[in-house]
């Protein structure tokens, strides 16, 4: 899952993305509000990491711009501001939620995955699909009930692909998800990945849409 934190203050920022990237997200890190508003158009991302107190354009605003131009993606506002005031004009503009600094990473990625399970729609804190189950929080993932050890990208990969069974994702698509800016993208490293997770999940799992992509097999 791939995250934009915005964010000015050097010293939290990198605690944020260090501790968010060992717990297995893709995080980009922009440090002011105009930033921010410009690869909110270009880049795709699963969720929005937003301070408020920020240059050059406040945090509201960017909040603002994003919802009037029809993104979906889930807001979670992180502010030293602790006035109610600033949380229910956050909320009312179209934030998610929040967290006041300072807060606890573990918290943090735990609101995070609340906020992806319930844009996908899921009630269950685990992904399970034909035998196969996903849990985000513990990056365990068991098929038929026994362990699948995978590496941090192949589970974000089979976590991409599972969000969504049935739905095809395109290579294009699935490196924008998977790799981070300045992250080194070897040309055929998501089919390296995907190979990765046939050996160990079966070949009748993920599937080859010749020419489009892959997917999770649909159930029937
Ligand atoms: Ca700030």
């Amino acid at each position: 899952m791939r995250l934009l934190l915005v964010e000015d203050d050097a010293m939290i920022g990198e605690a944020i993305r260090t501790g968010l990237k060992r717990d297995g997200f893709t995080v980009d890190w922009v440090h002011d509000g105009e930033s921010a508003d410009q690869v909110l158009r270009t880049d795709a991302f699963d969720l929005l990491l937003l301070d408020l107190g920020l240059p050059r354009k406040g945090g509201f605003q960017v909040l603002q711009a994003l919802r009037a131009r029809q993104q979906t993606l889930p807001v979670l506002i992180i502010t030293a501001r602790d006035a109610v005031a600033d949380r229910v004009q956050g909320l009312d503009a179209g934030a998610d939620d929040y967290l006041v600094k300072p807060f606890d990473l573990d918290e943090l990625a735990a609101r995070i995955r609340a906020l992806l399970r319930r844009k996908s729609g899921r009630t269950e804190p685990e992904i399970e699909h034909l035998g196969v189950a996903l849990n985000p929080a513990t990056h365990r993932v068991t098929r038929d009930g026994r362990e699948v050890a995978l590496s941090p990208k192949e589970f974000a990969l089979l976590q991409l692909l599972m969000e969504r069974p049935g739905n095809i994702l395109s290579r294009a698509q699935i490196e924008e998800r998977l790799y981070g800016w300045g992250e080194e993208v070897e040309s055929n490293a998501v089919e390296v990945h995907i190979h990765g997770l046939r050996r160990k999940l079966g070949t009748d799992f993920i599937l080859n849409v010749r020419g489009v992509g892959y997917r999770v097999r649909p159930a029937q």
